[in-house]
């Protein structure tokens, strides 16, 4: 009998484009008000992206607009540095 397993929901990071676990990821997500922002709870309303939780996925992502893409959204550049700085908090504390 086969046994079933169940799969953790896998996403892809839009910047090295790994595909990993939910969880490994970080959501970034644009309210249905227009606001960016990192949804740590994975479950709050918009359109959302996936990013590895290292700094680097997250530079390179901002750098090359593809979360711009990814979110259909403009950024201005006080969005990208608050984004930037909310990661480097949040990865602080990782592990
Ligand atoms: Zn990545």
């Amino acid at each position: 009998m086969p046994v079933a397993i169940k799969r953790a929901p896998q996403r892809t990071c839009l910047a090295c484009r790994q595909v990993k676990n939910k969880r490994d990821l970080l959501r970034v997500v644009r309210t249905p008000d227009g606001v960016i922002e990192i949804d740590t709870t994975g479950k709050k309303a918009g359109r959302g992206a996936y990013l590895c939780r290292v700094r680097e996925c997250w530079e390179a992502g901002l750098k090359d607009d593809r979360l711009e893409h990814a979110l259909k959204s403009r950024l201005k550049s006080s969005e990208r540095e608050q984004l930037l700085s909310q990661i480097k908090e949040l990865l602080k504390g990782a592990r």
